[in-house]
């Protein structure tokens, strides 16, 4: 492969790091709520995925000079149901086309069925300092519905292994409003973390999307439509029960301890740049937002050695990398709008003098007006300096969140 990276116009890490995501679309058996873009019963195509995946990583760092990373986050699918022979590999070209930061935050995303105390160990020794454990619940007949693998046993051997290996950086996912789920049984997975005391919590409600098994389930009467009051009220549980243990709620479905925070997601929270590769990843970078082919067929053809050999990439960004679809330029006022639909998500909200330095203007200034109506309505409310949604803004936050789009100023 020759590269001609005459004449690029790309990222350049003014002032903060670019974050990378690293999509690994391998699932031992597909969940019957999940839309990601991921798959079960293509394991054979993994060694060449995971070639393919080196390939982009390198074409990457060639075509952005080598910036500095300042998170990688493996997620997916199951990154946890690659080999960490496959693994170290990926990060071995990461390391070879990229920067490093000082203390480069690494997470990979697991199932518990496939953690024991020498693969964890195995991760640590790769330099993967977080590990997002996907619990989902604490209770079997839950985990069941969900089409889950593991036991709510299997979870918490899990945890413990994972502290037991060295972690000092463990999250849990847990998800509510689930059909046939009552508060009583939220309630017992709640005190389980309490029990647990983990670093980070993400609590997702379950959205029941277009075209699963689940949808049809549910359409077809064969299983209970979740009550959307009450799985509000067990968010709400959620919270207190959250804020009672001393839990910061730093984003509305994510809480951590202090310096728990994941460094990764605050990245699009704050609608920075990152690089996302691998089949479906999106990325958003000098002011482009693009996403790449979603099939893990495609992207190995696309990327293997019959396609790259004796070619010359002319690395025009971004289209150029043999993989990228999709491409969206990102104007001003989209980037400001994006900026108010992600920052809000954070309890902090959006700090109105940073929003100046970034934007030249306010955001009273671009969106007086909306603003004004939400804080009459008690959904948002101006404090210290920053915007950001009230806890009854918290249960309303995508009517918020869409207000912002579009706007002409
Ligand atoms: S394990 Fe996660 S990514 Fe894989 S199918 Fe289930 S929900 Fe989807």
């Amino acid at each position: 492969m020759h590269l001609n990276t005459n004449d690029l116009n790309v990222y350049s890490p003014d002032s903060f790091p670019l974050s990378l995501y690293v999509h690994i679309p391998f699932c031992e058996t597909k969940c019957p709520y999940c839309d990601f873009n991921t798959y079960s019963r293509i394991e054979s195509m993994m060694p060449s995925y995971l070639e393919a995946l080196r390939v982009e990583i390198e074409i990457w760092g060639d075509m952005l000079r080598s910036p500095i990373l300042g998170t990688v986050f493996f997620g997916g699918g199951t990154p946890s149901y690659v080999p960490v022979e496959g693994l170290s590999s990926i990060l071995d070209s990461i390391t070879s086309s990229f920067n490093i930061s000082e203390g480069m935050e690494i997470t990979l995303e697991s199932n518990p069925g496939d953690l024991n105390e020498s693969t964890l160990r195995n991760y640590l020794n790769l330099g993967v300092g977080r590990l997002s454990i996907g619990v989902q619940s604490f209770d079997d007949q839950m985990l069941k519905l969900l089409g889950r693998r593991h036991t709510s046993e299997q979870a918490l051997q899990a945890f413990e292994l994972a502290l037991k290996a060295g972690f000092t950086n463990v999250s849990i996912d847990l998800m509510y409003g689930l059909p046939e789920q009552t508060m009583e049984i939220w309630s017992e997975t709640l005190d389980t973390v309490k029990q647990l005391d983990p670093h980070h919590i993400s609590i997702y409600a379950l959205t029941i999307e277009e075209g699963t098994p689940m949808e049809n389930w549910i359409a077809l009467g064969r299983m209970i439509d979740p009550d959307p009051d009450l799985a509000a009220d067990m968010y709400l549980l959620a919270e207190e029960r959250m804020d009672a243990l001393g839990y910061c709620h730093y984003e509305i479905s994510n809480w951590s301890k202090p310096e728990f925070q994941s460094k990764h997601n605050l990245t699009y929270w704050k609608n920075l740049p990152y690089l996302g590769v691998g089949p479906g990843a999106h990325s958003y970078i000098s002011d482009c937002r693009f996403q790449n082919i979603k099939s893990p067929r495609e992207y190995i053809t696309r990327l293997g050695s019959e396609n790259r050999e004796n070619k010359v990439f002319s690395y025009e960004f971004p289209e150029s990398v043999p993989v990228v679809e999709k491409v969206e330029s990102v104007n001003n006022n989209l980037e400001m709008a994006e900026t108010m639909m992600m920052g809000l998500r954070l309890s902090d909200g959006i700090n109105s003098d940073n929003f100046v330095d970034r934007f030249g203007i306010s955001p009273d200034n671009v969106y007086g007006k909306i603003i004004d109506g939400f804080v009459s309505d008690g959904l948002l409310e101006a404090v210290s300096g920053c915007i950001r949604l009230t806890d009854k803004g918290r249960l309303f936050g995508n009517e918020v969140f869409s207000s912002f789009f579009p706007v002409k100023i």
